[in-house]
């Protein structure tokens, strides 16, 4: 039996009676913290790396964690976030790329990838940030370079984010949030893109704000 049969029928005896109240209340509705868009990469657990439970986040996946400009051409991910943004209000978007993303890989080099025409095509949205790599650090080593693409494209996918109109709209009324993180499959590091200074800084780091204001509420409660 494969392994992922096996777990359904595990967390039907073991886990779900542990979750019980929760999945009751969530079979009434959803009211998730985040639109998460990450790559499709098996390595990525996204509620092992955010400890979050089932309802929190709402999680859009696709080779390269690629958002497409904005177009008239409705594709799975504008009526997704489209979806999420408007309809669910989600308060924050995340976009979350990774190391040893196969993606990326193949954005860098894409002769590569003559026998996989679609997803050739579909890193065409990566383009931009290949480019800037190409500009920025032609003389860089191999791993310097993939790790500046993989934080460049979630700059720049952050960037067509913004062309969605329900985005644009959320963002200009000031009650959404995006970010922009990369995620280390072998350190379990998070960095995170600091606008202000233009760089991805560790995840404790760039909210520490927010960790503080929380701890003091906890401190306080
Ligand atoms: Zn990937």
């Amino acid at each position: 039996m494969p392994h992922f049969v096996k777990g359904v029928i595990k967390f039907q005896n073991e886990v779900y009676p542990e979750k019980k109240e929760l999945f009751e209340k969530l079979s009434k509705g959803q009211a998730p913290e985040a639109l998460f868009i990450t790559c499709s990469d098996s390595r990525i657990e996204t509620a092992m790396i955010t400890q979050t439970d089932p309802g929190e986040l709402f999680i859009c996946r696709n080779a390269g964690n690629i958002v497409p400009p904005h177009t008239n051409q409705t594709g799975a991910m504008t009526a997704s976030i489209e979806f999420a943004v408007a309809a669910l209000k989600v308060p924050h978007i995340v976009i979350c790329g990774h190391t040893e993303c196969g993606a990326m890989k193949g954005a860098l080099e894409p002769e590569g990838l003559a026998s996989l025409p679609h997803v050739k095509e579909w890193l065409g949205f990566s383009k931009a940030a290949v480019d800037v790599v190409r500009e920025l650090a032609p003389d860089a080593s191999p791993k310097v370079r993939m790790q500046m693409l993989l934080e460049q494209n979630v700059i720049l996918q952050l960037t067509h984010l913004r062309t969605h109109p329900s985005v644009a709209a959320r963002l200009a009324k000031g009650d959404l949030k995006i970010h922009g993180w990369v995620y280390d499959i072998e350190t379990g590091a998070v960095g995170a893109y600091d606008e202000a200074l233009n760089e991805f800084v560790p995840v404790d780091e760039r909210y520490a704000k927010e960790v503080a204001a929380l701890m003091s509420k906890d401190c306080s409660a």
